[in-house]
C-alpha cells in the first residue's frame, strides 16, 4: 500500500502494563471507528498507531474523519509510504505531493530519523529533500519561519514516510479505560455536551431517557436516539434505556405542590438511573446540570436531588457558561439536533414560580403522598432497551 495513516497517541500517562492495556483500548476503538468505511490494517511501532488500508476500496479521507472522533490521540497524518532511500523519496514527493506544492509559495522541509542506521542525519534529509524540492518546483522558495506548506520526511524502522497535514486529534484518553457511567440524556443541548466530555476523559457510557408518552412525541424520542447515534461516533456504542415516566409525572402533579413539581421529579429520575445503572454495572450518574442555569439548578436544588442517590453524580458542565456548553454543542455536531422544537418530557410540566431554595424535608414531605417505591418500581419494569 502506498497511503496510509499515522497516528500520534495522547495523554497516555500511565506507564508499564497500563500503558500497554491503553494502547490496546485505543487501537481497539481505532478499529470499530473505520470499520465502515472499509477493511484496515491497524498496527502500532515506535510510539505510533498506523492505519493501512487493505485495498482500493478502503479509503484514507473518510477513515481520517471517524478517527478526528476517537480520544485518546493527539494528531493525525495521512502519509505517503516510500522506500528507505532518497530517490525513492523524492519520487513519492513528485507522484503524490506535487498539487500541494505547486499551490504554495513557500514551504519547508522538518526530518525524523528514527532509524538512526539511516545514512543521512535529519538537517541532511531536509537539505537534500529542500534542494530536490527548489529544482523541481522553480516558484517555491524556502521560509523556515512561517512556510505555507512543511514536507515532513519520516524514516522509521521499515519504511519512510512523506506527509503534508497534522490534523489535531480529539485529545482525550481512550473511551472504555475509565469504568462506566449512566448518563441522564435528554433532548437538550446539555446533556449530550455532558455525555462527551466523560468519554473523552475514557468512560464507557450508558444512556437513560425519560419519556412522557403521549405529553412527548414520538419525534422526541427519534430526536434523543439521534443525539445518543452521534454520541456513538465518538464513545462507541452506548445502550440506550427509554423509561416510562408518564405515570410519576402526573402522580406528582396531582399530589405534590407546584413549587416542587420540578424538584420532585427529578428526585424521581435519579432513583430510576441509579437502579438502571446498577443493573449494567455502571458506578456513577452523570447529568447535564450547570449551577444556577434553571430553578433545578441551583446549588439547594442540587443538594436535594442528589439526596436519593447514593451514587455519585457527576456534572461535568457544572462551571460551564450556556454560551460555553453551545460552543462545545456545536463543535460536537449535536447542536442542530438538540435544537429541534420537540417537547421534552420536564417542558411538558414546567411550574410556574419553581422554588429556587427548596428545602429538604419539605420535599420528603411532599413526596410522603405518593408511593415512592411502587412507582419506581413500575418505571424500572416498563424500561426498554433499545
Ligand atoms: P438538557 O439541555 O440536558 O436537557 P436542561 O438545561 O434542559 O438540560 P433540565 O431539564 O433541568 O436541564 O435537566 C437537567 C439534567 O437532567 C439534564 O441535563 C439531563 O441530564 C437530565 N434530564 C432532564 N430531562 C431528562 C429526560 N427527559 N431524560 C433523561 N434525562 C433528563
Ligand atoms: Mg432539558
Amino acid at each position: 500500500m502506498d497511503e496510509l495513516i499515522l497516528i500520534k497517541i495522547g495523554e497516555l500517562i500511565l506507564k508499564g502494563n497500563n500503558r500497554r492495556k491503553f494502547e490496546e483500548r485505543l487501537m481497539t476503538n481505532i478499529r470499530h471507528s473505520v470499520s465502515k468505511h472499509g477493511d484496515y490494517k491497524i498496527y502500532r511501532a515506535q510510539g505510533t498507531m498506523y492505519v493501512e488500508p487493505k485495498d482500493e476500496n478502503s479509503k484514507i479521507a473518510p477513515a481520517v474523519e471517524s478517527i478526528k472522533k476517537v480520544f485518546g490521540i493527539t494528531q493525525i497524518s495521512p502519509a505517503y509510504v516510500a522506500e528507505k532511500d532518497m530517490n525513492d523519496i523524492y519520487r513519492v514527493i513528485k507522484e503524490k505531493i506535487s498539487v500541494p506544492l505547486l499551490n504554495a509559495k513557500t514551504f519547508k522541509v522538518e526530518a525524523k530519523r528514527a532509524d538512526k542506521k539511516f545514512p543521512l542525519t535529519s538537517p541532511e534529509i531536509c537539505a537534500e529533500t529542500g534542494g530536490f524540492i527548489l529544482q523541481n518546483f522553480s516558484h517555491l522558495k524556502v521560509d523556515v519561519k512561517n512556510p505555507e506548506l512543511t514536507v515532513n520526511v519520516d524514516i522509521r524502522d521499515e519504511y519512510a514516510y512523506v506527509y503534508c497535514e497534522k490534523i489535531k486529534g480529539a485529545g482525550g484518553i481512550p473511551t472504555g479505560s475509565s469504568g462506566k457511567a449512566a448518563l441522564l440524556l435528554s433532548g437538550g443541548i446539555d446533556s449530550p455536551v455532558a455525555g462527551w466530555l466523560m468519554a473523552k476523559r475514557g468512560v464507557n457510557l450508558i444512556s437513560i431517557n425519560f419519556f412522557s408518552y403521549p405529553y412527548t412525541s414520538q419525534r422526541a424520542k427519534e430526536k434523543v436516539i439521534e443525539l445518543n447515534r452521534i454520541l456513538e461516533e465518538y464513545a462507541g456504542k452506548i445502550p440506550m434505556y427509554i423509561v416510562p415516566f408518564t405515570e410519576i409525572q402526573m402522580e406528582i402533579k396531582d399530589k405534590c405542590p407546584e413549587s416542587q413539581l420540578t424538584i420532585i421529579m427529578r428526585r424521581f429520575m435519579n432513583r430510576i438511573a441509579q437502579r438502571i445503572a446498577e443493573q449494567n454495572d455502571a458506578s456513577v450518574l452523570v447529568t447535564g446540570e450547570s449551577l444556577g442555569q434553571v430553578a433545578s439548578q441551583t446549588m439547594q436544588s442540587m443538594v436535594v436531588t442528589s439526596e436519593v442517590a447514593t451514587m455519585p453524580i457527576l456534572r461535568p458542565l457544572v462551571g460551564l457558561d450556556k454560551q460555553e456548553i453551545i460552543n462545545y454543542a456545536r463543535k460536537i455536531g449535536t447542536f442542530d439536533t438538540s435544537i429541534l422544537p420537540y417537547e421534552d418530557c420536564c417542558t411538558v410540566f414546567v411550574p410556574k414560580s419553581p422554588d429556587i431554595k427548596p428545602k429538604l424535608e419539605k420535599v420528603i414531605e411532599s413526596e410522603s403522598k405518593l408511593d415512592v417505591e411502587a412507582l419506581v418500581n413500575r418505571a424500572v419494569e416498563g424500561t426498554e432497551l433499545l
